[in-house]
């Protein structure tokens, strides 16, 4: 047991009041290859030795941290990186040590990200088995040449395969992870995207914008030929396609970039948008335990040296009021249900709910919507978003 480092964290948490975590992330910062467009921290798999040193590393950090952990947990979400290069053994490691001290909730949900490329029977049949019920399949894009422009090295075909295995193994809880608003991407290009979420009929998938991270090979790319990025007009009008869609299909547009068919929503992210606390652990991992924000070394080599010297390298802040609203409006407009009236003066004093109440009656109506007990935006204002933050902030 790491004394040090817990009773760091303990002592930081001491003025606090917080209350224990019912939501696990855990992080996994290997992959392949690096994405041009990536902006995850993530590390090239190089051998075994690294990726054990990585789980024994993990194993010390749940260690440190189960005193935040609730005693039963909801949601376990393995994301990265890529999560599904770890063996059922690494796996079955990483849960024992959870178990010890405690237990999954009856309707808990395990989730782990994968690459289509990864996905096989006896891999699938051992996540099972382990208790991961949710898979959320990096797609990216049907399309050859979207997946090329990404930097992805699966196919069409790979999709498919990881799909209908899963599929075959009774997997009932399939997310698939899209990124649209592609270079020279057409209706059609959009369509043969919808079209693998028809057939198969998959409950949950996320649909992100392409967006241009800073010190990205793509960034690099846009500099020099900032021509192959999708015109603002084209972008608009292929989303609002995309959307029509999705409601013609009986799926809810349940969060900016998230659709579900009923009772699929994810609970785990929506533990984020709820500000529920979290526990994240692995390199660059972030935790939240109201109102304190604790975020671990990007660096997997520093990381693993809690192994050698039980110190786990972190940093953190405690929010105050104003950055707790602040992040409450931009997580709760996020949601279809946006910002409960009651909830927010639950939460805030009277005067910066009315601040929120009185700015949100300065947006225009087709992008902001009032009702006696909430107010939401629209899908119109989800397209522009940032901007009407910007008149909504503290
Ligand atoms: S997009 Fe996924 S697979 Fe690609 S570098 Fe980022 S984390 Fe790795």
């Amino acid at each position: 047991m790491n004394n040090e480092t817990l009773y760091t964290i303990a002592s930081i948490l001491s003025d606090c009041n917080y209350s224990l975590s019912e939501h696990l992330y855990i992080h996994v910062p290997f992959c392949r290859y690096r994405c041009p467009y990536c902006s995850f921290y993530s590390t090239i798999y190089l051998n075994d030795d690294a990726k054990n040193q990585f789980v024994d590393a993990l194993i010390k950090e749940i260690e440190i941290k189960n005193f935040l952990l609730s005693k039963k947990i909801k949601t376990i979400y393995l994301g990265g990186g890529t999560p599904s290069m770890l063996s059922i053994n690494d796996l079955e490691k990483i849960f024992d040590k959870i178990l010890i001290n405690h237990q999954l909730d009856k309707n808990a949900e395990i989730s782990i990200e994968a690459n289509p490329e990864d996905i096989n029977k006896e891999l699938v049949k051992g996540w099972q088995k382990i208790g991961i019920n949710r898979v959320s399949l990096g797609v990216q894009n049907i399309n050859e040449k979207h997946l090329q422009f990404l930097g992805r090295k699966h196919t069409k075909k790979q999709i498919i395969n990881a799909i209908e295995t899963l599929k075959n193994a009774d997997f009932q809880n399939i997310s698939l992870d899209f990124i649209i608003g592609l270079p020279e991407e057409n209706i059609e290009d959009l369509k043969n995207n919808f079209q693998i979420i028809l057939d198969y009929k998959i409950p949950h998938f996320s649909s992100y914008l392409l967006t241009i991270e800073e010190k990205t090979r793509l960034s690099s790319l846009v500099k020099k030929h900032p021509e192959i990025i999708q015109d603002d007009d084209d972008t608009i009008k292929n989303i609002s396609q995309w959307y029509l869609w999705v409601k013609n299909s009986g799926y809810e547009h349940y969060e900016v970039s998230n659709f579900a068919l009923p009772s699929y929503q994810s609970i785990h992210n929506t533990s984020y948008w709820t500000q529920k606390n979290y526990i994240g652990i692995g390199p660059s991992a972030h935790s939240y335990i109201h109102p304190c924000r604790l975020w671990n070394t990007s660096s997997l080599r520093t990381y693993n040296s809690i192994i050698k010297n039980d110190k786990l390298d972190f940093q953190y802040e405690i929010l105050n009021e104003k950055n707790i609203f602040n992040e409450y409006i931009m997580t709760r407009l996020r949601l279809k249900e946006g910002v409960d009236l009651a909830d927010l003066t639950n939460r805030f004093n009277k005067k910066i709910a009315q601040y929120f109440i009185d700015q949100s009656d300065k947006i225009p109506k087709e992008y902001i919507i009032k009702t006696n007990d909430k107010i939401y935006l629209t899908e119109e204002g989800w397209l522009i978003m940032d901007g009407i933050l910007v008149d909504l902030f503290l």
